[in-house]
């Protein structure tokens, strides 16, 4: 074991705050990552706060990660110290179920181990994330980052980038396609980026009209202010895919209202409360509702490489980690332009 330094929530109710834990020492297949830059996501939030009732404490958040090898296992032979590295959401799964094998390690019947709570593969310790200085991850879940992108922009990609890609690549977003993004935070302005960049229409649905200049410049073609009723109804059933990205509760029957026959609203925001479906809202023109969690490692890796291809990154705001309360609340507010992320350089050395 080995000595690393981090922030931990110890309860639900406290503030992260400087925290000292040990990690394992490489295995065979592991590979170590001093930590560049991690990005904030609102799951952070929803697992600090136990939200989600199943938070392990103490609680290292983090799960969008860029760093530099460290140390690798034996059995590493294309990853060597001083290479750049990512980490998303996973650290492991059972890699033998019909998902892992497919890559939909996402889907892991036994369950994946999460890059933070855990469990961990064999022993179900907890498992503690990117706030930190280092982490130990098996080789199959490290990416590679796309050479010439700016490394802390990189960062969001690992979680806000493959959880808005995964959905618009299998429902078919591109050209001749119309497709809603909901919410504009972290998700939210990767989806309008990433769903542009594959050549569909995008309409930006925002609770904050003062976000509309930005969503353009990111890549809408139109912004739809929710809470107008008359410029929802002019969108009726317009919509080949929706993908919401809100983490509080909302309406989203005046979504599904939206779509065109057969069509599909994709949920991946995660609020706490249930999201009540009226039946008539997927009866009426056989609508689909449907949800979708991060995405495999291959399609992670492959749209890495699509933002490198095209040149996408976060927009981002960089703070030093003692800043990391102040960005939750900001993030409470919808006030995110457009992820938060660590630079892990202003972690103190002994915590
Ligand atoms: P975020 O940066 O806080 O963005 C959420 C956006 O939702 C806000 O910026 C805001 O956009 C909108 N919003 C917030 N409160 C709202 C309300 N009461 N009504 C309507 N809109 C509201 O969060 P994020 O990091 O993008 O994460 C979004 C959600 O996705 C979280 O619940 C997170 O846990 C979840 N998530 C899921 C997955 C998955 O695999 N499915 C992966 C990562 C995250 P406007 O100001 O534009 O309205
Ligand atoms: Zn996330
Ligand atoms: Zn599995």
């Amino acid at each position: 074991m080995f000595q690393c330094t981090g922030y931990a929530a110890q309860t639900a109710e406290t503030p992260l705050a400087p925290f000292r834990f040990e990690r394992r020492e490489p295995g065979p297949t592991d590979v170590e990552i001093e930590i560049l830059y991690c990005g904030v996501c609102h799951s952070d939030l929803h697992q600090v706060r136990n939200e989600w009732q199943n938070t392990l404490y103490p609680c290292v958040p983090g799960h969008e990660i860029v760093g530099r090898v460290t140390r690798v296992g034996d059995e590493v032979s294309d990853l060597k110290a001083g290479d750049l590295a990512a980490v998303g959401c996973m650290v492991d799964s059972c890699r033998e179920c019909e998902s892992c094998r497919e890559g939909l390690e996402q889907y892991c019947q036994p369950g994946f181990t999460a890059t933070y709570n855990g469990p961990e593969q064999g022993t179900g310790a907890n498992t503690f994330g990117g706030y930190s200085s280092h982490i130990m991850v098996e080789r199959h879940f490290v990416l590679r980052v796309p050479q010439g992108l700016d490394l802390a922009g990189v960062a969001p990609l690992l979680c806000a980038g493959i959880t808005t890609y995964s959905p618009l690549k299998r429902w078919g977003a591109g050209p001749g396609k119309k497709v809603g993004i909901v919410g504009l935070g972290g998700l939210g302005h990767m989806g309008v980026k990433l769903a542009h960049a594959m050549g569909a229409r995008v309409v930006l649905f925002t609770t904050s009209p003062g976000k509309e200049a930005d969503a353009k410049r990111l890549g809408a073609d139109e912004v739809v202010i929710s809470k107008d009723p008359d410029a929802m109804a002019a969108q009726a059933e317009s919509f080949d895919l929706i993908v919401d990205t809100v983490a509080a509760e909302h309406d989203i029957n005046a979504y599904l209202a939206l779509l065109k026959r057969d069509c599909t609203l994709v949920q991946v925001g995660a609020p706490e409360k249930p999201l009540p479906v009226e039946v008539f809202s997927v009866i009426w023109r056989r609508r689909n509702f449907a949800g979708s969690l991060i995405g495999g490692i291959a399609e992670t890796q492959e749209m890495l490489d699509f933002c490198g291809e095209h040149g996408i990154t976060a927009d981002i705001e960089m703070i030093p980690i003692d800043q990391i309360e102040t960005a939750y609340t900001r993030m409470l507010k919808s006030d995110v332009k457009y992820r938060f992320v660590i630079d892990m350089a202003s972690l103190p050395k002994a915590a």
